[in-house]
């Protein structure tokens, strides 16, 4: 390709309204451009880099035996109230009536269309096990679409449906589908890691997310050093090792702590480690008010309390309403002066502060919740519900009864022990690009989607579904890959290989001519070649093919043909290579991964 014929839409400013590396990116090189909030038009440069992600899922999909179909993006309400989901989808199902007053969706996913297909389809087990699959433009209407196409409103996604007789059969296709998965994203040059997505409630591999790690991404993954672990941090388990509680060696004692609310103040003012406080949070959920303690450097995991009955919505208590159970302001609550007493009704132990201030008035009752970490501690430090003090040297069991629910409420951090007892976590950040879930029954229930089993009986379908979001690893990929001067493609999924720079061709038929001689050599080899044939100067032409991030390029000048020579510079070379024009192809044979086939 010629820029003359293929005009590089490069902005040099960047864009005010774009929020990361690579959306910033992706408008300056001219690969998107914006039409409304979450709605993007793919330029041609954009589409090139676009169809070769899709292109590598595609083989890797058809490599697994899956079978490519196109559903309609357009979905008919009735199948989602089979489903019960057309209730239950919040508002980023985009709903609209046709001119009959018919309801529909445009497809945020694709569940109740392909149980539908194979419900009508596939009639026996025997023509099981089956995957489909279909790369096609999915509708979410996110409530913050940001960061470019990478949480966009309209987005291209390659979803995959297995469908099953038996959980074995299941975790087969899961299996094949996750190292699917690896080979995709080895071959886009993706540095990524497969991450636990849930705890595994249903069998061990239940769910795996696969992000790209970008210091930018969303996600926060904590993984082993030593051992293939690694899960969403709120799915990371604080593996605490079991170790007895020490002995108390203080006496519980109330010192003044005047004007220190945080861990961090009163830690610093006592002189002793944040690992010897604890804190109180307040939180109310549908269960009424709870006070957690966690450590003093420790973080509540929002997941994990949500997984706590009667704190799934949980949210923060107000300040009314820790007066209301504590009788105190927050900055100094804590498990000082807690009464337990068993609740008939509710048949747990409730806490309640007793208090003889009859400024304080009648307090209520609430539950305690404290994290694992801080039922190995002795002699700690925490609030005395009282504003302006602390307890020295507080005591589980001898300074508050037992009867409070202890639980994993933490994030995990740094240098904690990996659950799987190997090696020590590291937390890192990603970006999703793609999750795999066994979904067992759940749709085929819905949808009454039964074959005929060995015994001639109806079994009800078990299914698997895997999704990737072709669009976003394009975002994920420059994310991972850029420097101040623009983007580093991986070679597999630049949208040229090379770029040609001749430089001031126009002034020089000599060049002029060589430069297309070395054009059709370049594209006989097999290399997309883009070559800069506008009236530029050198520095805007270099600053361009950097921009866009076109891995190899080769400069010739006037000056290099009569030294019947080339400069190369790789993207991310420090310096430029002089070779001779003769060794040029065997030399780009060695630095060019034009197709990253795996073995
Ligand atoms: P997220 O948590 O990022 O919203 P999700 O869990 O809703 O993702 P899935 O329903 O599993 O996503 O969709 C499969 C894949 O589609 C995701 O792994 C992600 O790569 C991509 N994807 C999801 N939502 C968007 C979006 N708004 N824009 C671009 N890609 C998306
Ligand atoms: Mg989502």
């Amino acid at each position: 390709m010629r820029t003359s014929r293929f005009p590089l839409l490069t902005v040099k400013e960047t864009p005010a309204d774009a929020d990361t590396v690579s959306h910033q990116l992706m408008l300056r090189a001219g690969l998107i451009r914006r039409l409304a909030a979450g709605l993007y038009t793919w330029l041609p440069l954009g589409l090139r880099t676009l169809h070769k992600v899709e292109t590598i899922v595609r083989e890797e999909m058809n490599r697994t035996g899956a079978l490519e179909l196109l559903m309609p993006a357009v979905q008919p309400a009735e199948l989602w109230q089979e489903s019960g989901r057309w209730g239950k989808y919040g508002p980023e199902l985009l709903r609209f009536k046709d001119r009959n007053q018919r309801e529909y969706c445009f497809g945020p996913t694709h569940e109740e269309v392909i149980t539908d297909v194979v419900r009508r389809e596939i009639r026996s087990y025997k023509q099981l096990p089956l995957t489909f699959y279909q790369i096609q433009t999915k509708f979410r209407d996110e409530i913050r679409p940001r960061f470019g196409v990478m949480r966009a409103r309209e987005f291209l996604m390659k979803d995959a449906y297995s469908f099953h007789v038996s959980q074995a059969s299941l975790q087969e296709t899961y299996d094949a589908m996750y190292t699917a998965y690896s080979r995709i994203f080895t071959r886009c040059g993706l540095k990524f890691r497969a991450v636990r997505a849930d705890s595994g409630a249903i069998g061990g591999n239940f769910s795996h997310e696969f992000h790209v790690l970008a210091d930018s991404g969303e996600d926060a993954i904590a993984f082993s050093d030593q051992s293939g672990y690694a899960a969403n941090i709120e799915m990371a388990e604080a593996a605490v090792p079991p170790a007895p509680r020490p002995a108390p060696a203080e006496n519980c004692m109330k010192v003044a702590t005047p004007d220190k609310k945080t861990c961090e103040e009163v830690a610093a003012f006592l002189k002793i480690p944040l690992q010897k406080t604890v804190k109180a949070v307040a939180v109310m959920g549908a269960g009424g008010f709870g006070l957690l303690l966690l450590r003093g450097d420790h973080e509540v995991n929002e997941t994990k309390l949500k997984k706590i009955p009667g704190f799934d919505n949980y949210r923060l208590a107000n300040e009314a309403e820790i007066q209301q159970h504590l009788g105190c302001r927050a900055g100094y609550i804590g498990p000082a002066g807690l009464k337990a007493f068993l609740d008939i009704q509710s048949n747990t132990t409730l806490y309640k502060r007793l208090t003889q201030d009859p400024a304080v008035g009648r307090l209520e009752p609430f539950r305690l919740i404290i994290d694992r970490s801080v039922e190995q501690m002795a002699d700690f430090v925490c609030g005395a519900n009282e504003p302006g003090y602390h307890c020295r040297g507080f005591n589980l069991e001898r300074d508050i009864e037992k009867g409070y629910i202890v639980a994993d409420i933490r994030r995990v951090v740094e240098g904690d022990p990996s659950p799987d007892g190997k090696g020590m976590l590291k937390i890192a950040r990603g970006i999703e690009v793609g999750h795999i879930f066994q979904l067992g029954s759940l749709y085929s229930e819905k949808l009454k989607a039964t074959v005929l089993d060995e015994q001639g009986r109806d079994a009800t379908l078990i299914m698997g579904c895997y999704g990737i979001g072709v669009t976003r690893v394009v975002a994920a990929a420059i994310e991972q890959n850029n420097d101040v001067r623009g983007i580093i493609w991986p070679d597999a999924i630049a949208p040229f290989h090379i770029a040609l720079l001749p430089l001031n061709m126009h002034k020089s038929e000599k060049l002029r001519n060589a430069a297309e001689d070395l054009y059709r050599e370049l594209m006989d080899a097999g290399y997309e070649v883009l070559m800069d044939d506008r009236e530029l100067r050198p520095g805007p032409m270099f600053a361009d093919a950097e921009l866009i991030g076109i891995p190899h390029r080769v400069v010739i000048s006037e000056r290099s043909l009569d030294a019947g020579s080339v400069e190369y510079k790789g993207r991310l070379d420090a310096d430029k290579t002089d070779l001779p024009r003769t060794e040029l192809l065997a030399f780009l044979k060695q630095r060019v991964q034009a197709t990253t086939q795996l073995g």
